[in-house]
């Protein structure tokens, strides 16, 4: 899922000060998991920025309103109603989201209320890590699974940089050499031979350095 945060109230509150009529708008799906800009969330943010408001002596009218997804366009058409008559927008969906209402509304003001994090999973209790970095051919069968260009610190294809202790990395000892697990993985699988193997350069020209990707699936068209 993709992962995010919300912003501070202080921030928000910053963002929107010169609105006295705005829309929150939260997001069904990944940070609804998440728990960042869900129908809850943004319960929660918008009646906190009312009182925080009152006490500024600068009330505002805030309307709020989830969806199911921000980023498809089948269900941006259900903004239409609430979004009529509000001076600006703040969504609480990921990145991608925020600029689908933007161009849906291209005469509104149209804010993030979250952080987009990242790519990633529920590890424990309202801990997410990073699992992916969406470059666009993936390695992972060549990995066991453990993906070394989001997890390793250098991003190391062919082996370990040598410098982890106990299994830990040495650029942030909190985390696991993604190496180690590498390998731990590769070897329960028996596969540890794939080891032997050199890793040629990646090719990145399917990553993100040139500018925002695009997909077209020519089967699912019409
Ligand atoms: S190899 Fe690429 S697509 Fe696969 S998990 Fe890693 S970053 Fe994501
Ligand atoms: S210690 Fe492991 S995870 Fe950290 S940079 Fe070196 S090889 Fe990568």
């Amino acid at each position: 899922m993709i992962v995010a945060s919300p912003k501070s109230i202080t921030e928000l509150k910053s963002i929107i000060a010169g609105h006295r009529k705005v829309l929150f708008v939260g997001c069904g799906t990944c940070v609804t998991v998440c728990l960042a800009g869900g129908e809850r969330e943004v319960g929660i943010m918008a009646y906190a920025m009312r009182m925080a408001r009152r006490l500024d002596k600068n009330p505002v009218e805030i309307s709020q309103v989830t969806i199911e997804r921000q980023c498809d366009n089948e269900f941006l058409k259900d903004l239409a109603e609430p979004a009529s008559g509000v001076e600006a927008i703040v969504s609480f969906g990921c990145g991608a989201g925020v600029q689908a209402i933007a161009e849906r509304f291209p005469d509104k003001p149209v804010y993030a209320g979250l952080d987009t994090q990242f790519l990633g999973i529920l590890e424990g209790q309202a801990v997410w890590t990073e699992k992916c970095l969406g470059c666009g051919s993936c390695m992972l069968a060549e990995f066991g699974g453990i993906c070394p260009i989001t997890r390793c610190a250098k991003r190391l294809l062919n082996g370990p940089c040598g410098g982890s202790l106990e299994d830990r990395c040495e650029v942030d000892p909190e985390k696991p050499c993604a190496w180690q697990l590498i390998y731990k993985r590769l070897q329960a699988i028996g596969q540890l031979d794939r080891l032997e193997e050199v890793v040629p350069p990646k090719d990145w020209s399917t990553a993100w350095y040139g500018g925002a990707r695009r997909v077209v699936r020519r089967d699912h068209q019409v």
